[in-house]
C-alpha cells in the first residue's frame, strides 16, 4: 500500500494523459497524497480541473503566475517519489539534456526524491535512436523507467509504446517502496571489473571483464535502499550517478580501497576479476622491441577476498565469485572454504551466455551451510536480483 506516501505526479502531452485521472484515483485510494504538475501540452489532453478535483489539490502548471513563484525546490523535497506519467518524447529529451523551460523541468532538475517515469509514444517514435539514447541517459542518471506495453496506439497502429496501465504503475510503485526499505541501513562493498597491472608506462596485464555484473549488483542494492561502495577497475560502462564509486586501476589499489572500507560494511560482494599476478617491477621507461624473447617476472597479487575472509566478523556477509573452466563445482566449494566466504557465485565459461562481456549470465550459488541454488541464463540485471535475494535470505536465516 502507498499509505502516506507523497507522490508528485508530472503529466506531459500525450493522449495517454487521459489515463492519469484513473491513476490519481488509484493512488489516492491506496493511501497516497498526490500533487500534480502539468505541462502546457498536457492541458491540451485533459484539464487541470479534472486532475485537481481527483487529487484534491490545486494543479501546478507554471513557474510563476505573474505575482508568485512556484517553489520547485520544495516540491521535489516534499515528495517521496516524483512520477512522470505519461512521459512524452519531448519531455524525455528535455530531461536527458537538462533543459529548464517549464515548472515540470525545474522540479525534475531539483528533485532529491526518486524519479520514476512511464513513457508513452507511438511505436515509430519509441523505436527512434534518439529516444533510445535519451532513455539510456535518464536511466544512467538514476531515474527508474516503467516499461511501455504493446497494443493499440493513438495512430491506429499496433505496437510498442503504450503507457503502462494505471494499475501497473500503482503496483510498480508499491513494489518500489517495499523494495526500497529492504536494505535500509545496510552497507555493501562491491568490487567490479578487471584490474590492470602495469608492465611499463604504456602496457599492462589485464582481462576482458566489463564490470557489467558488479554494476548491476550495485544498482540492485541501491534500488533496495542499501548504501553501496563500488570499487571498480577500468571500465567502459556507465555507472549511474548516486552510486558511491571508487575508481582503481591495479589489484593493489583495489586491495587498499577494500581494506579501508570493509570495517563499515555489512556485506562485501567480490565480483571483480582481479589479476592473480603482477609484474615484480614495472619498467619506468617503455620496453624496447629488442630480441625475440621477453621474459616478465610476475609475483602473486594480494587476494582481497581471502584477506577479508580472515578479518570478517560473524555479522558480516562475504560473497565471492568463481569463474571456472574445469571442475567448476569442486573448485567453487574449495574456494568457499579457503577464502572463508559465506557464499560463492559460480559461473562457468562452459555455459553459453555466461561470463565476462556479454549481457547475460548463468550462475549457481553455493553457501557455507551446504545449500546450492541453480539459475537459468538471464540478463545480468535479473541475475543481480537473484543474487541479492539469495543473500537477503541467507542473512535472515
Ligand atoms: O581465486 P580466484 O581468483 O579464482 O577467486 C575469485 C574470487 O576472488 C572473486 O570473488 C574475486 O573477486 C576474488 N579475488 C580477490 N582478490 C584477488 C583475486 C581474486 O578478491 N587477488
Amino acid at each position: 500500500m502507498l499509505n502516506n506516501k507523497k507522490i508528485l505526479l508530472g503529466v506531459t502531452g500525450s493522449i495517454a494523459a487521459y489515463k492519469t485521472a484513473t491513476l490519481i484515483r488509484l493512488l489516492v485510494k491506496s493511501g497516497a497524497e498526490v500533487k500534480v504538475i502539468m505541462t502546457a501540452a498536457a492541458r491540451e489532453f485533459i484539464t487541470p480541473l479534472t486532475l485537481g478535483t481527483l487529487a484534491k489539490c490545486e494543479v501546478l502548471t507554471d513557474l510563476t503566475d505573474g505575482n508568485t513563484w512556484a517553489n520547485h525546490v520544495l516540491l521535489g523535497r516534499w515528495a517521496d517519489a516524483m512520477v512522470i506519467a505519461p512521459l512524452s518524447c519531448n519531455t524525455l529529451a528535455k530531461m536527458s539534456h537538462g533543459s529548464c523551460d517549464n515548472l515540470l523541468q525545474a522540479v525534475y532538475l531539483s528533485a532529491t526524491c526518486p524519479v520514476i517515469v512511464a513513457p508513452a509514444m507511438d511505436e515509430d517514435m519509441w523505436m527512434h535512436p534518439s529516444t533510445k539514447v535519451n532513455l539510456a541517459a535518464i536511466a544512467s542518471f538514476g531515474n527508474q523507467v516503467i516499461p511501455v506495453s504493446k497494443g493499440e496506439l493513438a495512430s491506429g497502429l499496433y505496437g510498442e509504446g503504450r503507457m503502462a496501465e494505471p494499475e501497473v504503475i500503482v503496483s510498480w510503485l508499491n513494489n518500489f517502496f517495499t523494495d526500497a526499505q529492504q536494505l535500509k541501513n545496510t552497507n555493501v562493498l562491491i568490487t567490479a571489473g578487471p584490474t590492470y597491472e602495469a608492465i611499463d608506462p604504456v602496457r599492462f596485464i589485464g582481462n576482458a571483464s566489463s564490470g557489467k555484473m558488479g554494476i548491476a549488483l550495485a544498482i540492485e542494492v541501491q534500488k533496495r535502499g542499501g548504501t553501496v561502495t563500488l570499487v571498480i577497475g577500468p571500465t567502459q560502462e556507465k555507472i549511474p550517478l548516486g552510486i558511491h564509486t571508487v575508481n582503481v586501476t591495479s589489484a593493489d589499489q583495489m586491495y587498499n580501497a577494500c581494506l579501508s572500507n570493509f570495517v563499515k560494511m555489512d556485506w562485501a560482494i567480490m565480483c571483480a576479476a582481479v589479476a592473480d599476478y603482477t609484474p615484480v617491477k614495472p619498467e619506468e621507461r617503455k620496453i624496447k622491441k629488442n630480441g625475440d624473447l621477453l621474459t616478465l617476472e610476475l609475483k602473486k597479487t594480494k587476494d582481497i577476498l581471502k584477506t577479508l575472509g580472515k578479518i570478517k566478523t560473524n555479522q558480516q556477509c562475504l560473497v565471492g565469485f568463481a569463474l571456472e573452466t574445469d571442475n567448476e563445482k569442486e573448485n567453487a566449494k574449495s574456494k568457499l572454504v579457503s577464502k572463508q566466504a559465506d557464499m560463492i557465485i559460480l559461473n562457468s565459461l562452459n555455459d553459453e551466455g555466461a561470463g565476462f562481456c556479454c549481457d547475460t549470465n548463468k550462475i549457481s550459488i553455493i553457501d557455507k551451510n551446504g545449500a546450492e541454488y541453480l539459475f537459468e541464463t538471464k540478463s545480468k540485471k535479473e541475475v543481480a536480483t537473484d543474487i541479492i535475494n539469495t543473500i537477503i535470505n541467507y542473512t535472515h536465516e
